[in-house]
């Protein structure tokens, strides 16, 4: 196996660490992410022929290339188990051709059916086996409790991801009352042995402003690991260890439209994403770095449009920006966290400039990047924006054109593609199935904007019988059986907190001890 390991984007770790300490650790030192210290490359050859391999060893060659402290052997059982029949397609991530030059990519065949679940099916495997790993190299005497502040969705995966992890337990806050009632029932509803969900008095906010001030109470963190030997983590989407799975499916995808005969080897694909956070897309560009033949990226925002200016100006500015409400949540964002990755590669790694601009980001709400930088990335990256109606409109579209429901995030993406897209062929990153977002498509297939009201026969359906309905007027793709079957399913957690410092940690300790 190659040996690499780790830096930090604001070059505080002085001594690389390998990938298990990366992945347990999170976020470096000094606030920077980590990243790999060699990028492996594959030859075109090597990219094509993963295609003759199942998905979870395609993934294994992948993590071996960069480089994992762990047994090949513990690599490959650990994605056999992340990557086998907890999807409900053999190939995990399909890819939906809608004509010659426009494949999707679907990432939601997994047990939430969304994209989180690439990534949350990996990591909690992979985070449970480096701590055993690091417990017996002596360096680490205690287990973990991942606390999470959802607005919904990552709530979700990360707890189907975590459950029965050896070493772990995870606790998830959601806002009471302030999810869909989908999300709800997927969570109250939620299997395994180490798992806690709470619902929180106040709204997305509180919750994470909550959690936060308990990571950050020194003295609690410590009377957790004298009474109960936790130490708490987020496990959140910075981690390098929800990165790299992503940039297996961009490699396999590729490999997949060649052995498909939809693509000849070498043939420029270009990428769309729906982006946030900006791990998806970042992914896509590791991957281009690593020898996919990849032409452009496409950023796609939504109304929050922050990442899209900045590709377009070099100003990443929110100073001045409201937080806009859309039908694509997973998207509204402003501070784009892993986009300080992109950043450290961009600059050829001065982490002295990245650490001057999340300065100036977190001191003056805005950064402006030099002109070489802009430059290159103007040669990866384009970007655009698509309001809401642009949404619900493109999934309409979609519909009537091809007989396939997108999911607002999707649509978003799709749209973007449409605008933006030169002579290469386009693979769109899908990122949920549209039973995730059944008011939206709903509203969308019948023309009813985000401001009326939904006629009472349907405003008084349940998320799953509203999701069946659609399903019997579009004939398109089933609802997942996950989603399907809500209804039915015992609620196992009804306990709602208020969102204070003092009450957040008293439930932490009481689920410790349980
Ligand atoms: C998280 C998420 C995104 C955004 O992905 P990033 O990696 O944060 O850019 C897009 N769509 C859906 C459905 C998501 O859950």
């Amino acid at each position: 196996m190659a040996e690499n390991n780790y830096v930090d984007t604001r070059g505080a770790v002085k001594e690389p660490v390998p990938f298990t300490e990366a992945v347990i650790e999170g976020l470096a030192p000094g606030g920077g992410l980590f990243v790999p210290q060699n990028i492996p490359t594959f030859s075109l050859d090597e990219i094509v022929s993963l295609a003759d391999v199942p998905y979870a060893q395609r993934a294994a060659r992948v993590y071996k290339a960069f480089g994992v402290d762990l047994p090949d052997e513990t690599v490959d059982a650990l994605m056999a188990q992340a990557y086998g029949d907890n999807f409900d397609d053999e190939a995990i991530c399909p890819i939906t051709s809608l004509d010659d030059k426009t494949h999707v990519l679907e990432l939601w065949h997994g047990p939430t059916s969304a994209f989180k679940d690439m990534a949350l099916q990996c990591l909690p495997r992979f985070f449970s086996a480096s701590a055993k790993e690091l417990r017996a190299r002596g360096k680490l005497d205690h287990e973990f409790l991942i606390l999470v502040a959802t607005s919904g969705d990552t709530g979700k995966a990360a707890l189907e991801g975590f459950k029965d992890q050896d070493g772990v337990k995870i606790a998830v806050m959601y806002p009471d009352g302030g999810v869909s009632d989908v999300q709800y029932k997927q969570m109250a509803t939620q299997a395994g042995d180490n798992v806690m969900v709470w619902g929180v008095r106040g709204n997305f906010d509180d919750c994470q402003t909550g959690a936060k001030a308990v990571f950050g109470d020194a003295a609690f963190n410590e009377r957790l690991m004298a009474e109960q030997k936790v130490a708490l983590s987020s496990a959140n989407s910075i981690n390098w260890g929800r990165l790299l799975p992503q940039v297996v499916y961009y490699l396999s995808s590729y490999a997949q439209l060649v052995a498909d005969g939809k693509l000849a080897a070498g043939q420029e694909l270009d990428v769309c994403v729906p982006t946030g956070n900006f791990g998806n897309i970042l992914a896509a560009y590791y991957a281009k770095r690593m020898g996919a033949p990849i032409g452009m990226l496409l950023c796609a925002s939504n109304e929050n449009r922050v990442l899209t200016d900045f590709i377009n100006t070099g100003v990443y500015d929110i100073s001045d920006r409201e937080f806009v409400l859309t039908p694509s949540p997973s998207m509204d964002i402003l501070v784009s966290s892993n986009l300080e990755r992109q950043l450290f590669e961009l600059t050829g790694r001065d982490s002295q400039a990245v650490a001057q601009w999340m300065d100036d980001l977190k001191r003056e709400k805005r950064f402006r990047v030099d002109a070489g930088t802009f430059e290159k990335m103007r040669a990866l990256y384009a970007s655009d924006s698509v309001d809401s109606a642009a949404c619900l409109d493109t999934i309409k579209r979609t519909y009537e054109r091809t007989g396939y429901l997108l999911d607002p995030h999707t649509a978003v993406a799709f749209e973007v593609a449409e605008r933006l897209r030169g002579e290469n062929p386009v693979l769109v990153a899908s990122t949920a199935h549209w039973a995730k977002f059944g008011e939206a498509v709903y509203r969308a297939l019948y023309g009813i904007g985000l401001d009326e009201g939904l006629p009472a026969e349907v405003a008084a359906l349940t998320g799953c019988e509203l999701n069946a309905l659609i399903e019997r007027e579009t004939g398109a793709a089933p609802v997942p059986a996950g989603l399907a079957r809500l209804d039915e399913m015992p609620v196992r957690f009804t306990e709602v907190i208020d969102g204070t410092v003092d009450a957040i940690e008293g439930a932490v300790l009481s689920f410790c001890a349980s």
